[in-house]
């Protein structure tokens, strides 16, 4: 069926126009809305508040969740939203790592540290949820159903093209900045010739979670084997039952024939693979896939435009790594555009975009390479390194003694 796009000529001209309402365009339209008067946030998906959702640990039923970071904690506290959210999140006070086979394992403990937790763990669902009730509440526009069509660089602006998929009619907008946070398929590689490097990925995760016997208490687990590595994140208590979240990432023939197994036999599998730490395994939720991508944006800025979020870097999932990095970049870029304004500097600028890329890139590379050791980590038989490796998101940001060792780590100091 052919569709007739009607152009329209209305052109309207916002300060920054952000693609894509994931996570992290979502909390980037956040920080930006104080200081910037006029955002406008596209996306084709609809962004809507989910009236038949409450913020129960249901949502926890059949969902992903999150494992955040301290430093991601301390941007959504300034967003208010973390004294809603900590009610439902799960804190994790200790990170248990091991591997299958090995005698030793390595226990690392929020209080040992001086700090009240290593991170949190909370459902994608209830987060996103909370993250478009609040763009909602303020005077960032959404425009849903809408996926971006051309870019145009102008001296001064960024022209944006956008489909609105109900209407089938093509609007218009000019801005200052154009910020694409469009995830791994974004339109920065089509139209503007961004160039990607792309790693070949074996792997695929498969995510559930898994009813216990005994209580998680606030223990998070790492455990690597030949098959892959597995990651245990503990779930608020629901009534009487104890939960936790699996993340196994695996190959992809692994998965596949995982997949294909029973509740029952799937179960089996993960128990033997991961011991009775946490008791015996009694049930599971639905089990969802998803693709494990590892790419790289060859930029990241240019003039009038910056990339984000999965687009700019998809990295493995181990060590929960992806969102506490793009949250991160976000919050480095509002501090440097927050600075060219008060400066009186045009924001769009290459030489205002590349402060926040300097001051960027170090972290980045550290932390994607947390992710690229995957292979290595699966094979290595000194434990500590594995734990060195896997440690990021909770520790690296927080353990100044383990953020040196880890950096050395990354630059071949063993
Ligand atoms: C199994 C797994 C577990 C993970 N666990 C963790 C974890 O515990 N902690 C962590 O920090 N990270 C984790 N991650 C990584 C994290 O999920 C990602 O870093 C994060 O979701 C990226 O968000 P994003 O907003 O950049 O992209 P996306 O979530 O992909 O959002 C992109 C948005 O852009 C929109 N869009 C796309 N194209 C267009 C267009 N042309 N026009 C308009 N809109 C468009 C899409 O509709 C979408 O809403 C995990 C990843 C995986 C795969």
């Amino acid at each position: 069926m052919s569709v007739t796009i009607c152009q329209t000529a209305v052109t309207k001209a916002y300060d920054i126009v952000i693609v894509g309402a994931g996570l992290v365009g979502l909390s980037l339209s956040l920080l930006l809305k104080q200081d910037f008067k006029s955002i406008l946030l596209i996306d084709k998906r609809k962004v809507e508040v989910d009236v038949t959702s409450s913020n129960s640990t249901d949502l926890y039923i059949n969902k992903k969740s999150i494992a955040l970071s301290m430093s991601s904690i301390e941007i959504i506290r300034q967003l208010d939203l973390w004294n809603e959210l900590e009610k439902v999140a799960a804190k994790i006070e200790k990170v248990h790592v091991s591997g299958n086979g090995d005698v030793g394992s390595v226990l690392l403990s929020a209080c040992e540290l001086d700090q009240k937790a290593l991170g949190y763990n909370v459902s994608t669902a209830i987060f996103s949820q909370s993250l478009i009730k609040s763009v909602k509440n303020s005077q960032v526009e959404v425009l849903s159903e809408s996926s971006v069509e051309n870019i145009i660089f102008k001296k001064e602006h960024v022209e944006i093209e956008v489909l609105q998929t109900q209407n089938s009619r093509v609007a218009s907008f000019n801005s200052k900045l154009l910020i694409m946070c469009d995830g791994v398929d974004s339109k920065v590689f089509d139209f503007l010739g961004v160039q990607k490097s792309d790693f070949e990925s074996d792997y695929e995760a498969i995510s559930t979670n898994i009813d216990l016997q005994q209580p998680h208490q606030n223990i998070a687990y790492q455990r690597f084997s030949r098959k892959g590595h597995m990651a245990l994140l503990p779930i608020p208590k629901d009534k009487q039952t104890n939960r936790v979240e699996l993340v196994w990432v695996l190959k992809k023939k692994l998965a596949n024939e995982f997949s294909s197994l029973s509740d029952e036999d799937f179960l089996k599998y993960v128990q033997d693979n991961f011991g009775y730490r946490l008791g015996v395994f009694e049930k599971i939720d639905q089990r969802l896939k998803f693709p494990i991508i590892r790419q790289q944006s060859m930029e990241q800025i240019r003039n009038g435009l910056v990339i984000l979020g999965n687009a700019a870097n998809s990295i493995y999932p181990i060590g929960a790594q992806g969102f506490n990095l793009a949250l991160r970049d976000v919050n480095n870029l509002v501090t440097v555009l927050k600075s060219a304004l008060t400066a009186k500097k045009h924001i769009g600028t290459f030489e205002v975009l590349d402060q926040y890329y300097q001051s960027k890139k170090n972290d980045q590379e550290l932390t994607t390479c947390f992710g690229d050791s995957l292979e290595s980590i699966f094979s290595h038989h000194n434990l500590h390194v594995r734990a060195l490796r896997s440690l990021g998101l909770l520790a690296i940001d927080i353990v100044p003694f383990l953020r040196k060792k880890v950096t050395k780590f990354g630059v071949g100091v063993r």
